[in-house]
């Protein structure tokens, strides 16, 4: 244990708090999936927290909030443990806390739920659905992530195609969130101010209750058309997203990804490029006619219960990251990128990189939306050569092509995604963590002399 903190004095005053101290258990809860990065995994591998806390309720979250504050412990706070940039990671030890058993569906409402944070985002989508609604989108990490883990760290994903990103105005509704002082309070934000905490990595403020607004539920198809050519795979997705074929999902999956796919066999063959999709029943015919007319077939459609049934994975694992995920699992050689294309998109771009990069990329394609714009993404395989070759690749993609890279290989907010230190955020975190205990490490816009002293 980190020897300079009282850990007696703040055990004792967690009353009867579950920890745990296991160096196992402990290794478990201080990881996420940085491992995709072979660079992360070389900076975060083996570093691990000092206790694990699992608060059951609201008022053991503010007994920790405020038993950290008064022993000036870090905190890093843990949904399911499945971001990608080490966002779980304690890099200066200290104090864990998970956040999944904070898991009720408070609320729902015609077009709202109101949910704790800890919620895993399957059970919480699938208490919607029993009320004959679904939430506008999740990640592919769908079931073992948290809705606070998402809003905290991800950033859109399965919906985002026609709802928007996270971010997007009234996607999230309303945060409830505790402050880490010897005396925590709570602070409501809604509206515009939930930027404030959003994607800030947990670094400012603990989320205990969330608002989301919801959709009428639709029983997706999900499906994959298959084409002869990467290419004719894209413009065949881009094309049914400009035309506004009703899908939840279209991601453009390039036939090198087959091997990886080991569950679809001859579903997704090797010599065929394809497009997972997620349909509304009524638009299935335009999508099949659609698919037919650009060169391509259906390879399968089916609700959800019956694509468990054939033991095939639902079409929300064949994107965004699961695509690497199923690479991984094969080849461990593979990183990747996330990469945004500049608008309007253009296939032929991404026909010159796949001809330039050749077999040290395997590409694929997802649609959404962000800003109420179409917005084409990619999340390709790139071959780990060094930590060098990234950042010349990077460049080169931003340089020469135009696109803009969201740096998966990277500790800090600033570094990764969003660019430049956001103020509202840090001057949030004044209010909300005035010690600079959450997450240390985690954002360039925080320094130590920010910290109140008392
Ligand atoms: C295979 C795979 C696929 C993925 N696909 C997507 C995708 O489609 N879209 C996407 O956006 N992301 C994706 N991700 C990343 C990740 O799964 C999501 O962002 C997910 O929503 C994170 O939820 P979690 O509960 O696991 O969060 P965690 O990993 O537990 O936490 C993420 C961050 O949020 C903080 N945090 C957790 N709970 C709270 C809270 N209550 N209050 C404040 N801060 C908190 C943590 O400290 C951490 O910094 C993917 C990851 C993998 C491995």
């Amino acid at each position: 244990m980190t020897t300079s903190y009282d850990w007696e004095a703040f055990k004792a005053s967690l009353g009867g708090i579950r920890c745990h101290d296991e160096v196992n258990y402990l290794a478990a809860r201080s990881r996420d999936y940085f491992w995709y990065s072979p660079i992360l995994n070389e900076q975060l591998d083996g570093i691990i927290g000092d206790l694990l806390v699992v608060p059951q309720s609201v008022e053991d979250v503010i007994a920790v909030a405020a038993a950290v504050a008064r022993y000036k412990i870090p905190l890093t706070l843990r949904g399911g443990g499945t971001g990608n940039y080490g966002q779980c990671v304690p890099l200066e030890g200290g104090v864990i806390m998970d956040l999944t058993r904070l898991d009720k569906v408070l609320e729902i409402t015609a077009g709202h739920v109101k949910v704790q944070a800890g919620a895993r985002i399957s059970r919480l989508d699938d208490a919607a659905r029993e009320t004959g609604q679904e939430l506008l989108m999740y990640p592919s990490t769908r079931q073992m992530a948290t809705i606070g883990g998402f809003i905290a760290g991800g950033s859109g994903g399965i919906g985002s195609l026609r709802h928007g990103m996270l971010r997007d105005p009234g996607n999230v509704t309303y945060l409830k969130v505790v402050t880490v002082e010897p005396t925590p309070r709570l602070i409501e934000l809604t509206g515009d101010e939930i930027q404030k905490v959003q994607h800030a990595y947990g670094t400012n403020g603990i989320v205990v209750e969330v608002g989301l607004a919801l959709t009428k539920a639709t029983d997706w198809i999900h499906t994959a058309a298959l084409f002869d050519g990467y290419g004719q795979a894209l413009r065949f997705a881009a094309s049914a997203q400009e035309d506004g074929l009703d899908c939840y999902l279209l991601t453009a999956v390039e036939r090198r990804f087959s091997p990886y796919y080991t569950k679809f066999g001859k579903l997704f063959p090797a010599d065929r490029d394809a497009v997972f999709a997620m349909v509304a029943p009524d638009e299935m015919l335009r999508f099949q006619a659609k698919a037919e007319e650009m060169g391509g077939r259906i390879s399968f459609a089916k609700t959800k219960s019956e694509i468990r049934a054939a033991g095939l994975q639902p079409a929300y694992e064949c994107g965004w990251n699961h695509t690497t995920l199923q690479a991984l699992k094969v080849d461990k050689g593979w990183t990747y990128l996330q990469v945004a294309y500049p608008p309007a998109f253009d296939p032929e771009l991404v026909e010159r990189q796949m001809a330039r990069y050749g077999d040290e990329i395997f590409w694929h394609h997802e649609m959404a939306r962000m800003g109420g714009r179409i917005q084409i993404f990619a999340l390709p395989l790139v071959r780990y050569r060094g930590k060098d070759q990234i950042y010349r690749l990077i460049a080169e993609l931003e340089d020469t092509d135009g696109c803009t890279i969201f740096d998966p290989h990277v500790v800090t907010i600033e570094d990764g995604g969003m660019k430049e230190i956001d103020t509202a955020q840090i001057e949030f975190k004044k209010l909300a963590d005035p010690y600079g205990l959450m997450n240390p490490g985690k954002t360039r816009g925080w320094t130590a002399d920010m910290a109140r002293v008392d």
